[in-house]
């Protein structure tokens, strides 16, 4: 088995994360790819509930095939640290390959992960170029990383698209159309839960 991880705050998931998803599948030959909503992220204070960011990420995976969901970090208590949960499946799933998904805004401050040179020695990374991002400048930060952590990574050859999930807040909060950001039924899902109706980070 070979899997994709993907962590992330998904407040809420978008059309972004599920691109990045489809691109890493198709690529790299994945079996399957599992969502990771964060329970207590160390650098962020999410708008939704930890329920409601699961809820969301199971709207937008249901029938595609591949993608999966796992409450797995939001049921654990205190703040949430990737290695904890890489450590987790190593333990349950010893013979499986792991790569965990980033964007590549997320490759600069990797080193700040917990203990990230067990990060780098328990998966590969594969990194998505995102908008604003300039490809050599990440390049050059996977040699550098390869060099500091061991870190294997590979960068998609699919581009990253331009959203982020700021904009969805900022669109629901202006009671704009979430149209092209996120899946059609975690549009609905926002507005009947009346999510991201605050203008806030
Ligand atoms: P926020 O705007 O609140 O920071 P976000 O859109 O960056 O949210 P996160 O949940 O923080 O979403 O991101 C989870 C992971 O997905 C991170 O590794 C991030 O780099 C990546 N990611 C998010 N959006 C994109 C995108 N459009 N293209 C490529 N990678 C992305
Ligand atoms: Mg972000």
């Amino acid at each position: 088995m070979y899997t994709g991880l993907m962590g992330g705050t998904f407040d809420p998931i978008h059309l972004g994360h599920l691109h990045i998803a489809a691109a890493a599948l198709s690529q790299l030959g994945l079996d399957r790819v599992v969502f990771l909503p964060d329970g207590d992220p160390p650098h962020k204070r999410p708008q939704a509930t930890g329920a409601q960011r699961l809820r969301m990420a199971r709207l937008a995976c249901e029938g595609i095939p591949g993608f999966e969901v796992s409450d797995m970090e939001l049921s654990r208590t205190g703040t949430t640290y990737t290695v904890d949960t890489l450590r987790a499946i190593r333990a349950r799933c010893p013979g499986e390959r792991l790569v965990y998904l980033i964007g590549s805004d997320t490759l600069f401050y990797f080193h700040t992960w917990k203990t990230s040179q067990e990060v780098a020695a328990l998966c590969r990374m594969a990194v998505v170029l995102r908008p604003g991002c300039d490809r050599a400048e990440v390049e050059a930060r996977q040699r550098a990383l390869a060099q500091s952590h061991g870190l294997d990574s590979v960068l998609l050859e699919a581009p990253g698209l331009d959203i982020s999930s700021h904009q969805v807040r900022a669109a629901a909060a202006r009671g704009g159309s979430l149209e092209g950001l996120v899946p059609p039924k975690v549009a609905e899902y926002i507005r009947d839960q009346g999510l991201y109706a605050e203008p806030a980070g």
